[in-house]
Protein backbone atom coordinates (compact mmCIF):
# COMPACT_ATOMS: atom_id res chain seq x y z
CA UNK A 1 0.00 0.00 0.00
CA UNK A 2 0.96 3.54 -0.71
CA UNK A 3 1.77 5.79 2.11
CA UNK A 4 -0.28 8.34 0.35
CA UNK A 5 -3.56 5.71 -0.26
CA UNK A 6 -2.70 4.66 3.76
CA UNK A 7 -3.25 8.43 5.00
CA UNK A 8 -5.98 8.91 2.95
CA UNK A 9 -7.63 6.06 4.06
CA UNK A 10 -6.68 7.03 8.06
CA UNK A 11 -7.87 10.75 8.03
CA UNK A 12 -10.78 10.07 5.51
CA UNK A 13 -12.09 6.90 5.63
CA UNK A 14 -12.05 5.60 9.21
CA UNK A 15 -13.62 8.65 10.81
CA UNK A 16 -16.64 7.68 8.25
CA UNK A 17 -16.92 4.35 8.93
CA UNK A 18 -16.58 4.68 12.74
CA UNK A 19 -19.42 7.22 11.96
CA UNK A 20 -21.69 4.46 10.96
CA UNK A 21 -19.86 2.21 13.74
CA UNK A 22 -21.31 3.82 16.44
CA UNK A 23 -23.66 2.40 18.47
CA UNK A 24 -26.72 5.07 19.07
CA UNK A 25 -30.00 4.10 20.46
CA UNK A 26 -32.65 5.37 17.42
CA UNK A 27 -36.11 4.88 19.99
CA UNK A 28 -36.50 4.08 23.26
CA UNK A 29 -40.28 2.44 24.13
CA UNK A 30 -41.53 2.32 27.28
CA UNK A 31 -43.43 -1.29 27.43
CA UNK A 32 -44.65 -0.46 31.32
CA UNK A 33 -43.09 1.89 33.89
CA UNK A 34 -39.98 -0.50 34.78
CA UNK A 35 -39.62 -2.37 31.13
CA UNK A 36 -38.00 -0.19 27.60
CA UNK A 37 -36.94 -1.15 24.95
CA UNK A 38 -34.46 0.32 22.77
CA UNK A 39 -33.69 -0.08 19.31
CA UNK A 40 -30.62 0.73 17.94
CA UNK A 41 -29.04 1.74 14.81
CA UNK A 42 -27.43 -1.37 14.34
CA UNK A 43 -31.14 -2.61 14.14
CA UNK A 44 -30.37 -4.37 17.27
CA UNK A 45 -33.80 -4.20 19.80
CA UNK A 46 -32.72 -4.16 23.74
CA UNK A 47 -34.72 -4.59 26.74
CA UNK A 48 -34.27 -2.98 29.72
CA UNK A 49 -35.18 -3.65 33.07
CA UNK A 50 -35.31 -0.84 35.84
CA UNK A 51 -33.80 -2.24 38.81
CA UNK A 52 -31.19 -4.13 37.40
CA UNK A 53 -30.15 -0.79 35.33
CA UNK A 54 -30.27 1.03 38.59
CA UNK A 55 -28.02 -0.84 40.33
CA UNK A 56 -25.68 -0.86 37.71
CA UNK A 57 -25.15 3.11 37.57
CA UNK A 58 -21.76 3.87 36.71
CA UNK A 59 -22.11 7.11 38.64
CA UNK A 60 -18.74 8.47 41.31
CA UNK A 61 -21.55 7.67 44.28
CA UNK A 62 -21.82 4.15 42.82
CA UNK A 63 -18.73 3.10 41.85
CA UNK A 64 -15.35 3.74 43.10
CA UNK A 65 -13.72 5.72 40.62
CA UNK A 66 -10.47 4.66 41.30
CA UNK A 67 -11.14 1.03 42.11
CA UNK A 68 -14.12 0.82 40.23
CA UNK A 69 -15.61 -1.56 43.11
CA UNK A 70 -19.49 -1.14 43.62
CA UNK A 71 -20.26 0.99 46.34
CA UNK A 72 -24.29 0.84 45.93
CA UNK A 73 -25.53 -1.62 47.75
CA UNK A 74 -28.01 -3.06 45.44
CA UNK A 75 -30.29 -4.21 48.49
CA UNK A 76 -30.75 -0.01 49.23
CA UNK A 77 -32.93 -0.25 45.70
CA UNK A 78 -36.47 -0.29 46.01
CA UNK A 79 -37.81 -2.68 43.54
CA UNK A 80 -40.31 0.11 41.89
CA UNK A 81 -37.48 2.39 41.36
CA UNK A 82 -37.60 3.23 37.59
CA UNK A 83 -36.76 6.33 35.18
CA UNK A 84 -38.72 9.70 35.29
CA UNK A 85 -36.27 11.37 32.54
CA UNK A 86 -34.08 10.61 30.47
CA UNK A 87 -31.64 12.69 28.16
CA UNK A 88 -28.86 12.86 25.55
CA UNK A 89 -25.53 13.37 26.21
CA UNK A 90 -23.97 14.49 23.14
CA UNK A 91 -23.79 11.66 20.75
CA UNK A 92 -22.45 8.85 23.51
CA UNK A 93 -24.13 9.11 26.83
CA UNK A 94 -27.87 8.84 28.06
CA UNK A 95 -28.26 10.42 31.63
CA UNK A 96 -31.59 8.63 33.64
CA UNK A 97 -33.06 10.40 36.10
CA UNK A 98 -34.33 7.81 38.58
CA UNK A 99 -37.29 8.01 40.59
CA UNK A 100 -35.53 7.46 43.88
CA UNK A 101 -33.41 11.01 42.52
CA UNK A 102 -30.91 9.78 41.42
CA UNK A 103 -29.93 11.84 38.33
CA UNK A 104 -25.90 11.06 38.10
CA UNK A 105 -25.83 8.28 36.38
CA UNK A 106 -24.45 8.81 32.32
CA UNK A 107 -24.69 5.48 30.71
CA UNK A 108 -22.32 5.65 27.68
CA UNK A 109 -23.75 3.79 24.70
CA UNK A 110 -21.47 1.34 24.95
CA UNK A 111 -21.92 0.55 28.51
CA UNK A 112 -25.74 0.52 27.72
CA UNK A 113 -25.73 -1.76 25.05
CA UNK A 114 -23.29 -3.86 27.01
CA UNK A 115 -26.79 -3.93 29.63
CA UNK A 116 -28.94 -5.27 27.59
CA UNK A 117 -30.87 -8.11 28.93
CA UNK A 118 -32.57 -9.23 25.69
CA UNK A 119 -32.79 -13.08 24.96
CA UNK A 120 -30.06 -12.70 22.89
CA UNK A 121 -27.51 -10.64 25.04
CA UNK A 122 -27.98 -12.32 28.31
ZN1 LIG B 1 -29.79 -7.35 23.44
ZN1 LIG C 1 -25.11 6.41 40.41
Amino acid sequence: MSVRLFFWLVIFVLPIIQRYMTLIPQKIDFINPFDFRILWNDGHEGFYQSKPLRVECPCAKCVNEFTRERILDPQTIDKDVHPVKMDYVGKYALLIHWSDKHDTGYYTFENLRRLCRCPQCV
